[in-house]
């Protein structure tokens, strides 16, 4: 199966290819670079040591994309690419919902012209807005997103699901991720923040390798065990496992399917940095802050229907997210500008 993946050279996307390929499949990657550079897919190759074709390009591009189709014989579709700072979302929605929004829609309408009617899609825990029931099952009504970059992902959900419904040919996975964390073994690959990091792993090792001064907890008044907001974290390398057992519904043309990619278990931030520690024996120096607007107290998944349907669960603990997220940060205190 020849897959395209667009936003391949980013986060997630860079830890799926490597997957991807360690599995056996061909894999075509598109990425603007908006977020990300060439370098990790050129570390992808030494990780498997196979090539990873790759386009620099725009999925607003429509001609590129149809050249690009016209050529590659693409069997099905994972579509990472996307902006996903919630904070730039909020001050830049136009752009936020140009970006994701037609971005998708072009992407899929140039697919459909293909015959390319499988994607499987990164949505995200945020479209539960403050989850109606804790685990989260996938029954969980969709709540009231706090900020335009969740919308985005609310209504692309909506978009695929209604193209799916009016042409039955399509098949349509919606992967519903909570935190990703971690990075591969070998510490080559890993996220690569654009200055201060919003999410609370980077900001904790770059705080760990001295970028930072001191690490700021979002509020202690939670209504959670230690008063700190509780997520359910998932180790990047699990995370990309997860779309590769979901190729295998697109196989057997499942439709619209519906997964929360989460390990169920809900850590909070006290509980992260204790972890941190543990793990790395590197202290992270924090001071309690105000609640940021638009956090939730808690939010983990129920993991069950993943694990069910796809046989996927979570393998990695926190210990080890902690660690590999160490290892890629203390080998590359820039990211891919060393
Ligand atoms: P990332 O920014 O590292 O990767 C996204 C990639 O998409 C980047 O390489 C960027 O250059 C590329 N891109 C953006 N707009 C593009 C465009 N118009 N055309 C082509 N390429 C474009 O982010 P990530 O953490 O790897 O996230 C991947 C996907 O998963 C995103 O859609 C994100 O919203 C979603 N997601 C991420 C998280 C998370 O916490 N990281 C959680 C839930 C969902
Ligand atoms: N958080 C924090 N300090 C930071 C960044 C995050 O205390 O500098 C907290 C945040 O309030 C939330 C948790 O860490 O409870 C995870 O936040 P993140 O932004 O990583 O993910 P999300 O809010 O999207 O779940």
């Amino acid at each position: 199966m020849k897959i395209l993946v667009t936003g391949g050279a980013g986060y997630i996307g860079s830890h799926t290819v490597v997957e991807l390929q360690n599995e056996g499949y061909d894999v075509v990657v598109i990425d603007n670079l908006s977020n990300s550079c060439e370098k990790s897919i050129e570390r992808v190759e030494k990780i498997t040591g196979k090539k990873v074709p790759f386009y620099k390009c725009d999925i607003l591009d429509r001609e590129k994309l149809s050249e690009i189709m016209d050529k590659e014989n693409f069997d099905a579709c994972i579509h990472f690419a996307g902006l996903k700072a919630v904070g730039e979302s909020v001050q830049k929605p136009w752009e936020y919902y140009e970006n994701n929004i037609a971005g998708t829609l072009t992407l899929v309408d140039v697919m459909r012209k293909h015959n390319v009617k499988n994607i499987i899609f990164s949505s995200s825990a945020t479209i539960y807005g403050d989850p109606a029931f804790i685990p989260i099952t996938e029954e969980c009504p969709k709540g009231v997103c706090t900020n335009p970059y969740g919308w985005t992902k609310s209504m692309l959900e909506q978009v695929l699901t209604d193209i799916q419904k009016a042409d039955p040919e399509w098949n349509v996975i919606l992967l519903r991720y909570f935190n990703p964390i971690g990075a591969h073994k070998s510490g080559t690959i890993g996220e690569n923040p654009n200055g201060i990091p919003n999410n609370l792993m980077p900001y904790i090792t770059q705080t760990a390798v001295g970028k930072r001064d001191h690490l700021t907890i979002f509020g202690n008044d939670y209504d959670t065990h230690d008063g700190t907001g509780v997520r359910d974290y998932i180790h990047v390398v699990d995370l990309a496992r997860g779309h590769v057992k979901a190729l295998a519904k697109i196989k057997e043309k499942a439709g619209l399917k519906i997964y929360n990619l989460g390990t169920g278990t809900g850590y909070s931030v006290l509980d992260i940095v204790k972890n941190f520690e543990e793990a790395t024996g590197v202290k992270v120096p924090y001071e309690i802050g105000p609640r940021r607007p638009g956090d939730i107290a808690t939010c983990y998944a129920s993991a069950k229907k993943a694990y069910d349907e796809l046989g996927w669960k979570a393998e990695y603990g926190i210990k080890e997210m902690c660690a590999d997220s160490w290892n890629w940060q203390k080998n590359n205190p820039n990211g891919y500008e060393d």
